[in-house]
């Protein structure tokens, strides 16, 4: 994973959210030259992906290969979680 720069003020943000036990804390960051890791400990492997899922839906990226999804559901109004090739290729299908 590839670390996020942050500012030593992004910091408090980050550790508030670690304290409530909130997973948005999770991430790689790079705080003056320091890489900083929060994971989750002994993840199973389905939970590690539905992490990545979790987080890739949260950053509006198509969760099976990452990238930016940019169409909206007329239906929601929400970013599709799938960009257009996926939703194609598996909306579709369901
Ligand atoms: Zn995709």
């Amino acid at each position: 994973m590839k670390p996020k720069s942050v500012k030593t003020d992004d910091l408090s943000k980050i550790f508030s959210s670690l304290k409530k036990g909130d997973e948005a804390a999770i991430g790689s960051y790079l705080v003056k030259g320091v890489r900083l890791q929060i994971s989750k400990y002994n993840l199973t492997g389905a939970e590690r992906v539905q992490l990545l899922y979790k987080r890739r839906r949260a950053q509006g990226l198509c969760i099976v290969c990452g990238t930016k999804v940019s169409k909206k559901n007329p239906a929601t109004g929400k970013l599709y979680r799938l960009c257009e090739i996926h939703r194609n290729k598996i909306d579709k299908n369901s």
